[in-house]
């Protein structure tokens, strides 16, 4: 299938997905697997046919990867040999940039000096870490293992290892979630001084244990428009950059990887429920971690959803991506879009005269306003 599907650009991104997890978050709705004896390596013979595959694609030999996140999951439980080997063939089976942005999502429990030191002999340059609070009752409320010291030390074993880009997770609207902790939380996280922080708000979906059984304790929306507010103007105040809604980085930090999906770039995906997408095609991975190995041992792609975007949803996800980011799209572009359909222009106008979508130097962005609201307005261009 994607043998037919030529990509658009040289250089494209690739995300590999790692399932597995010592144990599920409450509020998890990834795909995760847990890590089952045999498990792992199953899925890494799985993974390197699956790449070897991919790399059978027509256009393959064409392209440049310029980023490598392995997401999960928790990539991080990968021994480092098994790293390095997975890098390895994907070095083999492509050619990668020189100066490719190789990122590997790292749990606080998961990491220590030697290994992350082995996973930067590898080739990993950038580490992105899911602590999502620093305060140890909610932790445990979240169903995590590490506590707030074992986080600080953790972060502490990065730098020591030599990783100079180093992304910090936090989450707020969480149940019982008070202004002071997080605040404290915040405070605590900019200490360290990462070179790039990520925010999300709590979702509540059916796939989570407490999307499924519902949660006590959730604060109201406006505690977490202020919990919103709290950290965009303390990562401000210390030089941070709010260039997407959900992150934050130092001058010269934003993610590579993520700005390509931002941008509407090209980037393929391997592992359980990974998603790629080439030329005008998205597609997905089986997410049942057998289903998947059980694919590529047959000699096939993993690949079961596969969709080619009309110009009219490659025209929603540009603008709505776009929109997400702090660079926003270029004024002219919007124009010319504008200009030829009367549905869009009634849809954005509304935006324009609250000042939550604003112009500057070429470009069209949504205000830090407008970032709070953007779901509505996304929900109205789709
Ligand atoms: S939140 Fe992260 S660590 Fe927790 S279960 Fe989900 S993928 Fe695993």
């Amino acid at each position: 299938m994607l043998a037919d599907t030529a990509p658009r650009d040289v250089a494209l991104g690739l995300y590999v997905h790692v399932p597995f997890c010592a144990k599920r978050c409450a509020y998890c709705a990834f795909n995760t697997a847990p890590l089952e004896e045999g498990a792992m390596a199953r899925y890494l013979g799985a993974l390197r046919r699956e790449i070897d595959l991919l790399a059978e694609a027509p256009w393959a030999g064409d392209v440049v990867l310029a980023t490598i996140f392995l997401g999960g999951g928790t990539p991080s439980l990968l021994p480092p040999d098994d790293l390095a080997a997975l890098l390895a063939a994907v070095r083999t089976a492509f050619r990668v940039a020189a100066d490719a942005e190789v990122t590997v999502e790292c749990n606080p429990e998961s990491v220590t000096r030697p290994r992350l030191e082995a996973y930067r002999a590898a080739g990993v340059a950038r580490l992105s870490r899911g602590d999502q609070s620093l305060d140890d009752a909610m932790l445990r409320r979240l169903g995590r293992l590490p506590g707030r010291a074992e986080a600080r030390g953790a972060f502490g074993a990065a730098r020591e290892a030599g990783f100079g880009n180093v992304s910090v997770d936090v989450m707020y609207g969480l149940p019982g979630l008070e202004p002071a902790a997080w605040t404290r939380t915040i405070t605590t996280v900019l200490d360290w001084e990462p070179e790039h922080l990520s925010a999300y708000g709590l979702t509540l979906d059916p796939g989570s244990l407490w999307g499924a059984r519902g949660v006590e304790g959730l604060p109201s929306e406006e505690a977490q428009v202020d919990q919103y507010w709290t950290l965009a103007r303390m990562a401000a105040a210390r030089g941070y950059e709010h260039y997407e809604i959900s992150n934050y980085a130092r001058p010269g930090f934003r993610s590579r990887h993520n700005q390509t999906y931002w941008r509407a770039g090209e980037y393929l995906a391997c592992g359980p429920g990974g998603c790629g997408f080439v030329g005008d095609v998205r597609y997905g991975n089986a997410k049942p971690l057998a289903r998947y190995c059980a694919d590529l041992e047959s000699g096939r792609l993993p690949i079961e959803v596969f969709e080619r975007l009309t110009a009219r949803e490659r025209l929603a996800e540009r603008l709505i991506l776009g929109l997400r980011t702090a660079d926003g799209v270029p004024t002219a572009w919007l124009a010319e879009r504008v200009a030829g359909d009367a549905a869009l222009r009634r849809r954005i106008g509304p935006w324009e005269d609250a000042g939550l979508l604003v112009e500057a130097n070429g470009r069209v962005r949504l205000s830090e306003a407008g970032f709070l609201l953007s779901d509505a307005l996304f929900v109205e261009l789709l």
